[in-house]
């Protein structure tokens, strides 16, 4: 990864290299935190903005309340961290990740007091399944590694600890030469990716799985609500593997990932095995909007 100078630790900016914690640090032991991943992107006019950066932190905050953890900062404060650390560092375009988690001092799963702290880093980070990806689609396979039991794990929240089990889906299909893992429920019924939200389009209607088994992704309902724009619906129901087979399109959304077609699933060749229209006009808008090319979607821009 690209280093930058600073890093927002509790309250200060930090030197990258003296931005340490303790190997004692809980959150590393045990995984209970909870964390973001924002895109900032360098506008046409020459402006960098934060996409939707408050929608960002209230789930930070959401997190940290399905996880009982009390942030000791306030949204204000977190808001002005991300900003903080893109000017600091003098970084226009690139991911910024604000990190919730529990310090040294007491070992144990339940800690009283514990000493919650809040970092904010960032870095450039280019496309995350790469340029190929992006422009002509990547290859997956669905995972043998069943997705989060909403009951085992609650998946509003995003915590650090949670990611074993993408780790898990994600070097099993990478290990069998796909680019990324379609992972199901525990009831068998496709879910997401590792780190992405997935969307279908079959016989021209779009559908996307409900908010059951999934991280409610801030692209899934960018993607959304363009897709209203439109006037194309957008149905929130379950499906199976097979429907995915026999679908025109399938592409996932995420920050990391922005919006990535999928040609491939399981060796079989989705549609023309090239990036759909719908997928590109969907990918498309959402590169205008976040470049700040779309003057209606600009309350979703935090410029910096
Ligand atoms: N699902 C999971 C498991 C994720 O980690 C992410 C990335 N945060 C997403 C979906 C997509 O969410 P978003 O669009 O908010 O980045």
């Amino acid at each position: 990864m690209q280093k930058t100078d600073k890093i927002w630790l509790d309250g200060k900016m930090t030197a990258w290299d003296q931005a340490k914690v303790h190997v004692l640090t809980h959150t590393l032991h045990y995984g209970w935190g909870a964390f973001e991943g924002i895109r900032a992107y360098k506008c046409s006019d020459g402006r960098s903005a934060v996409f939707r950066l408050r929608d960002h932190v209230d789930r930070l905050f959401e997190s940290c309340l399905i996880l009982g953890i009390k942030i000791p900062f306030n949204k204000e404060e977190v808001s002005a961290a991300c900003a903080q650390v893109l000017l600091e560092n003098k970084l226009k375009e690139g991911y910024i990740r604000p990190i919730v988690f529990v310090g040294d001092g007491e070992m144990g799963l339940l800690i009283k007091n514990p000493p919650i702290r809040l970092a904010v880093a960032c870095w450039p980070w280019g496309t995350y399944l790469g340029e190929d990806g992006l422009k002509n689609g990547i290859r997956a396979k669905v995972s043998s590694f069943t997705r989060h039991h909403i009951n085992a794990s609650m998946t509003k929240a995003k915590a650090p600890g949670y990611y074993v089990n993408s780790i898990l889906a994600k070097k099993e299909v990478v290990d069998a030469g796909y680019d990324e893992a379609i992972m199901l429920d525990a009831e068998g019924y496709v879910s997401e990716c590792s780190g992405e939200n997935l969307f279908m389009v079959r016989k021209g209607a779009i559908k996307t799985p409900p908010l059951t088994a999934i991280l409610g992704g801030i692209t899934r309902d960018t993607i959304m609500e363009f897709a209203s724009d439109l006037s194309m619906k957008v149905s929130e129901q379950v499906f199976t593997r097979d429907e995915l087979y026999t679908a025109e399109e399938v592409f996932i959304t995420g920050t990391a990932a922005e919006i990535t077609p999928i040609r491939e699933i399981d060796n079989r060749k989705i549609g023309t095995g090239r990036p759909g229209k719908t997928t590109k006009s969907l990918q498309e808008r959402f590169f205008q909007v976040v470049r700040g090319e779309d003057a209606d979607y600009h309350h979703w821009l935090t410029f910096i």
